[in-house]
């Protein structure tokens, strides 16, 4: 049966993270030595380790540490939202952990082409880097909301294989079908398939996630050889009472079947607030979401007092409806996708759903 190990770690000390990995890559029955081995971790952007926006430096000094120690080559790498890899891993603390433990940078600035033949209408994508020129791939997101996902956990932290660029144009096909994008997700994981997925969540975000939520000290700490039975752990964890986009389809094509849970200690979360956005694409007609679409989903909003205008939400924005007429970006509403992507990518977290 599959396993999911939940522990429960107060401080990013390291030696406690250690001694997690060592007892959950026990109970899991994983085993590596001298392999070339790529670490994922969430760089969505250069943001440091106290705003919960990026894997903590911790966890990759760990895992680093339990790698090298088993003789491994070990890269560790990310497709950021807008910057590059180097400036993300340079303030998220990560650059000084690959320095002084001797890791290699994956910058996931190729252009892998991927065929992959799964639940979605689509069967090729870009990849910014291969994952068969590893041996083994940790997955290891950050624990936080996402305005369009609901949470950015195992299964979404693999989007992250797809080169910044690529990442809007998936966005476009998708549009407003956050099943639809779900689905891509799921592919992308699967032609992906990371050995490990280990969640950092001793801190992250509820609210507006994943750039300016709140932070949080969860205390928590979780790992699968699945990523799909440990976010189904997780929301059950934080007492979600209805599967997110993922978890639907996921759920619906097989994907997450008995599995046991296996707890080191658990953190109580007992307070979790989800994203100011609500899910209008469950199982309903087409007629009925459209018009729940138009009264209830909520749409990108400027708070101009902490708008720079500095333009990125307007790179950023997959169906080009901002503009910024005086300086400050301007909404179409009309042909907004609700993706959500400038909330996320804003750097000054000026822009509220
Ligand atoms: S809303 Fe954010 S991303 Fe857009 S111009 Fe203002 S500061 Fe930049
Ligand atoms: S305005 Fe924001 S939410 Fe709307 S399509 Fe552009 S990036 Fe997505």
């Amino acid at each position: 049966m599959k396993k999911v190990i939940v522990g429960q770690c107060s401080s990013y000390d390291v030696a406690k993270v250690e001694e997690f990995l060592h007892r959950g890559f026990q109970a899991l029955d994983f085993t590596m030595r001298d392999a070339r081995v790529l670490l994922k971790p969430n760089l969505l952007s250069s943001k440091p380790p106290e705003k919960a926006v990026t894997t903590h430096p911790v966890i990759i000094q760990a895992l680093g540490k339990y790698l090298r120690d088993r003789g491994c080559e070990v890269y560790v790498g990310d497709s950021p939202g807008y910057e590059s890899t180097e400036k993300v891993l340079n303030k998220s603390g990560i650059m000084d952990i690959v320095r002084e433990n001797g890791l290699k940078i994956a910058p996931f600035e190729q252009r892998v082409i991927k065929r992959w033949n799964g639940i979605s209408p689509y069967q090729e994508f870009i990849l910014g880097e291969d994952p068969a020129s590893y041996d083994v791939i940790i997955n290891v997101p950050k624990f936080k909301t996402h305005a369009m996902m609901g949470l950015t956990l195992g299964v979404k932290n693999t989007f992250g294989f797809i080169p910044s660029k690529e990442k809007a144009r998936w966005h476009l096909k998708a549009g407003r079908d956050r099943l639809l994008f779900a689905s891509l997700l799921i592919d992308i994981h699967n032609a992906v398939r990371p050995s490990i997925t280990m969640l950092d969540g001793i801190s992250g975000m509820d609210k507006d996630g994943p750039t300016s939520g709140r932070v949080r000290q969860f205390g928590l700490l979780a790992m699968s050889k699945d990523a799909y039975v440990l976010d189904d752990a997780i929301e059950r964890l934080i007492g979600l009472s209805a599967p997110l986009p993922i978890g639907l389809i996921a759920k619906e094509h097989g994907l997450i079947g008995e599995y046991e849970t296996i707890a080191f200690g658990t953190p109580a979360i007992t307070d979790f607030i989800m994203s100011n956005t609500m899910d209008t694409d469950g199982r309903f007609p087409d007629f009925v979401k459209k018009i729940l679409r138009k009264v209830f989903v909520k749409k990108p909003k400027l708070q101009a007092d902490l708008c720079k205008g500095c333009g990125v939400c307007a790179e950023a924005c997959p169906a080009h409806v901002i503009t910024l007429p005086e300086g400050l970006p301007l909404f179409d509403h009309r042909t907004c996708i609700h993706c959500y992507c400038c909330q996320e990518m804003c750097p000054e977290g000026a822009i509220k759903v």
